[in-house]
This record gives structure tokens, sequence and C-alpha cells, in this order.
């Protein structure tokens, strides 16, 4: 049977009682914030004369007190971590950057930078998941705007990689060969608590990349400059606009979109990419084929061209030459706007032919 220090029926009719008996009585236990009576159940057999009740109370009373019955999480609550600054707690890298990249400038920089993410950053990027990116076809008038609605922790994430030169390190080559090795150890703290802005980042950085490795000419020259600046009103994140409907590995087979050539030497592409990440970037780099005079184009990677093109809008307000058909609804990501995109006349440039 169940010996009480309290009827159960008692106080789960009247708070008040329970709230005494919680205060008063030293057989309480804090049941995930609610006070609850201690009782002791005994052998069954153990009943006391003229005490029986009836087989449905007894089932009530040992259902009010089994430890999961009323709060189905338990009593045991786990601490909730502390983000510590990832440049000093991760012994392995400060162990590697020890013996290849000593530099003072380089670990008062990832100390800093690692405070920063600590303390800063990491709630960005919470904020981040918490607020994913949204599209907007149509302005209140019915005019399409195609606006891609991002958080004001993306927007901020977005001026702290150009103050803290995430690109703009890998290019300045200010330690040689090992730039690369700081940059990338700034990324690799930063990235868990990037709200994936590392995407952007990575597209941009290959921009730059692509642009420095073929050569820079106008009007590339302006963007190699503001994907590599440090200056938040002057940087540039960049797109790569590759994976059409067919599949992403095998552009060679899969690129549909044409590049039609104009008198002044530019191009419009038409065409259907159909992933394309961080969707509200300043410009792009994408895959096109070229059409000839009669409108055919050459088949297989051969026929692939690169084209630069950058992300404006018109005085209307519209995206120029792009209708964002939608935001892709992904399992994983989400913090990153990705979009499908209908390229109808976006101005673009050649590069590698
Ligand atoms: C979150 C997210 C964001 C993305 N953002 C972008 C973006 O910004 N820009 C963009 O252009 N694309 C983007 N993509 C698309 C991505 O680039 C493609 O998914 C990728 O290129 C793979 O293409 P696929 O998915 O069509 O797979 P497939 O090409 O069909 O490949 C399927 C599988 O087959 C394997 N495979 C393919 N070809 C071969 C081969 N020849 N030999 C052996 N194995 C092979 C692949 O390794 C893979 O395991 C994004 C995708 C995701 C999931």
């Amino acid at each position: 049977m169940i010996r009480e220090q309290a009827d159960p029926k008692a106080m789960a009719a009247s708070p008040a009682i329970l709230s005494r008996l919680a205060a008063g009585s030293s057989c309480c236990r804090l049941w995930c914030g609610v006070t609850r009576p201690l009782v002791h159940i005994r052998s069954a057999r153990a009943t006391e004369p003229g005490a029986r009740k009836r087989d449905e109370e007894h089932l009530w009373e040992a259902a009010a007190y089994l430890p999961f019955s009323r709060a189905s999480m338990g009593s045991f609550f786990q601490d909730q971590p502390v983000l510590k600054n990832p440049f000093l707690e991760d012994a392995l890298l400060r162990g590697y950057l020890k013996r290849h990249l000593p530099q003072e400038a380089v670990w008062s920089d990832l100390n800093a930078f690692g405070e920063r993410v600590a303390k800063e950053i990491d709630i960005w990027g919470r904020e981040c998941e918490l607020n994913p990116p949204r599209l907007v076809h149509f302005d209140p008038w019915g005019q399409r705007v195609d606006h891609i609605v991002t958080s004001a922790a993306w927007k901020r994430l977005k001026d702290l990689s150009a103050q803290e030169g995430l690109v703009a390190i890998g290019y300045e080559k200010s330690f040689g060969e090992w730039s690369r090795v700081y940059q990338m150890s700034k990324l690799y703290i930063f990235s868990p608590s990037s709200g994936l802005y590392t995407c952007p980042l990575a597209m941009t950085d290959g921009a730059a990349k692509v642009i420095q490795s073929t050569g820079v000419s106008l009007p590339v020259e302006k963007a190699y400059g503001h994907l590599t600046s440090r200056q938040p009103e002057r940087f540039w994140t960049s797109g790569q606009w590759m994976t059409e409907r067919q599949g992403g590995s095998d552009v060679g087979t899969g690129t549909e979109t044409v590049a039609v050539p104009q008198t002044d030497g530019s191009y419009k592409l038409h065409g259907f990419k159909w992933f394309t990440s961080a969707t509200d970037a300043d410009m792009t780099l994408t895959l096109a084929r070229v059409q000839d005079r009669s409108g055919s184009t050459t088949p297989g990677s051969r026929g692939l061209s690169l084209f630069y093109a950058e992300v404006s809008r018109g005085e209307d307000g519209r995206l120029q030459g792009i209708e964002v058909q939608r935001l892709k609804d992904k399992l994983g990501t989400r913090q990153m706007p990705t979009a499908e995109l209908l390229l109808d006349g976006l101005p673009a440039y050649r590069g590698v032919p």
C-alpha cells in the first residue's frame, strides 16, 4: 500500500496545500520546478485494516507518483554549453600554427577574432537559423520585385567578413604562401558560428581566384577589387551559378543556358539555373554556350564559356535579366538563400572561352 505524507487527491485539488507542504516538509523534492511530496511505496500485501481503498484509487495514486507521469522530460537538465574563445580552446590548431606560423600579428588577430566569435558572432549565426531568408515576389502594388529578404544578422555577417578580411587575407599575401593557412584558420574558427555565411564567402573566394588566375581585365578588374576589399561598403560577394536541371557535376552535358552576342562585345544570357546559393550576391560567375549567327551552339564541354555578370536592379526596381523562381525548400542549410533563377537577358561578359 501507499503511505502518504499528504493526501494526494487533496493536494491535486489544492495548490495552496501543496505549497504549504513544500515550504514546511523536509520530505519534498523538486520535480521540474514543481515541489512534490515524497511518498514511499510498500508491499501491496501490507494493508492496514480499515484503510482499504478501491483499486482505481490505488492505480491513480501510483500513476501520480511515477517519475515521468507529469513532466515527460523528467527532472534532469543539462547545463547550456558555453562557447569559449574557439582559438584559445583549440590546442591542435595552435600547436600547428606555433610550428608553421608563429607570427605575433597572426596570433593576436586570431585571438581577438576568437573572442568576437564567442561573445558576438555566435549569436548572429543563431539568428540566421531562426530567421531564414524569404522571397517577396511582388510589391504591395503588384509590381514584380523578386526581393530576397535576409535577416539583419546575415547582413552584419557580410560587413564582418570584410572587416575581418575573411577573403582579403588570401589575396593580400602578407604572410607569403602561409597567408592561406592564416585565412583558413580564421574561417575554421568562424565556421560553426557563422550561420553558414562561409558558403557565400567560399564562392566569393573562388570567384576572386578564378578572376586572378585568368588575368584581370575590365570590367572584371572592378569586381576583383570589390571581392577582396576590407571595406564593408565596397565589399561584394559572388555567386557561382553552374547547376542546371539535368544535374550538377556534369556541366558539359547539363548546361542549356545560351549567351547571345551583343554589338558592344557583351552578351545576354538566357537559361534556367537550378541551384544558386547566396542569391543575394552582388555578382556571379556562370556558364553558358555562345550562340552563333544561326542560333546554334557547340555541344559538350567544348561549347561552354565562363561569364561574369553583375546582379543589379533597374530604375523600376526589378532585377535586370533575372527572375527568382522560388527559394529552395531544403532539408538543411536553410540560413542561406538558395534559389532557382530564370535568366532572361542577363547582361554578362565573357571570361574564359
Ligand atoms: C545546399 C546546396 C547548395 C547548392 N548551391 C549551389 C550553387 O550555389 N551553385 C551551383 O551551381 N550549384 C549549387 N548546388 C548544386 C551542387 O553544386 C550540385 O548538387 C552538385 O554539383 C552535384 O550535382 P547533383 O546534385 O546533380 O548530383 P550528380 O551530379 O547527379 O551526382 C550524383 C552522384 O554521382 C556522383 N557522380 C557524378 N558524376 C560522376 C562521375 N562522372 N563519376 C563518378 N561519380 C559521379 C557524384 O559524386 C554524386 O555522388 C547546391 C547544392 C546544394 C545541396
